[in-house]
């Protein structure tokens, strides 16, 4: 009698057969998965490869490697650089342009005629010595300024002067002429068509516990003007005639008088260092008329 003839051998045959068949299959899958494992681990660990090609179909297979292989695929953003600061974003020579640059050789143009835009007054609430208007961003940063300057040191400052005319200028000028000849008023006060005073932009400020005037350096030591000379940038002020750059400003330490520029510009001085106009510019020194 063959095998093939017993009906029990015959079985156990075929559940032999099924049984060599099912590991053959077995081993096959187990070797696929294998290898599919093998290939996500090394298309996971591949950083060139992975984002620009997920495998799918791998990680259909092995979705339990899904959560912890995304992080590694997601393609990394490039760094952006600093956007370079634009030194040409506002005229320097525009008498109405928030970086006008006025100093001893460059005058307002057309100055005995020229009146600011939006002159206003400044608001209630602020201390202004002889009323002066400024325009409106000026009056609007000071109102900042002066808040915090209250706040975070509680100093009360006060603005000592602001626009100027022409007119006014010429009578501001003559009188430091009477008192102190032209060389001696040339150092602390401008000509008229020269001030940046008669752009509305510029402000001397002074506080009401130091006792110091608009002379000297007694504001550049008084807390007050120490706190202004360190956090005006943030509101967009510079001190525009700094102790040491006389030959460049063409006027010795002025530590009262604060320019409106803009907190860009004003934050981006300050990020540098550079305390001049002329110098950030890169505009020639205006040392004499
Ligand atoms: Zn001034």
């Amino acid at each position: 009698m063959s095998e093939s003839r017993d009906p029990r051998r015959s079985a156990r045959a075929a559940r032999r057969r099924r049984a060599i068949v099912g590991v053959v299959l077995g081993s096959a899958l187990a070797v696929m998965a294998a290898w599919a494992i093998v290939a996500v681990v090394v298309a996971t660990t591949m950083p060139d490869s992975a984002p620009s090609n997920p495998p799918p179909t791998l990680v259909t297979i092995t979705p339990t490697d899904a959560p912890s292989a995304a992080p590694s695929v997601t393609p990394v953003a490039p760094t952006p650089s600093p956007a370079a600061f634009n030194k040409a974003a506002h005229s320097t020579t525009d008498p109405t342009s928030i970086w006008v640059v006025v100093d001893k050789i460059r005058p307002i143009p057309d100055a005995e005629n020229y009146v600011p835009p939006d002159l206003v007054s400044t608001p209630d609430g602020i201390p202004n010595s002889h009323g002066h208007p400024l325009r409106q961003a000026t009056s609007d940063a000071i109102v900042e300024l002066f808040a915090a300057a209250k706040a975070d040191a509680g100093f009360q400052l006060v603005i000592a002067s602001g626009y100027r005319t022409y007119a006014g200028q010429q009578f501001a000028y003559n009188g430091y002429v009477s008192s102190l000849g032209q060389a001696g008023a040339d150092a602390t006060s401008a000509r008229p068509g020269f001030s940046e005073h008669q752009t509305g932009m510029a402000v001397d400020i002074l506080d009401t516990a130091s006792g110091c005037g608009v002379e000297g350096a007694c504001f550049g030591n008084a807390p007050a003007g120490q706190w202004l000379a360190a956090n005006a940038w943030r509101y967009g002020f510079i001190l525009r005639y700094p102790e040491d750059k006389t030959p460049v400003t063409g006027y010795e330490y002025e530590p009262w008088h604060f320019r409106y520029v803009g907190t860009e510009l004003a934050a981006e001085m300050h990020r540098t260092g550079v305390t001049t106009l002329e110098e950030f510019f890169g505009l020639p020194a205006a040392p004499t008329y």
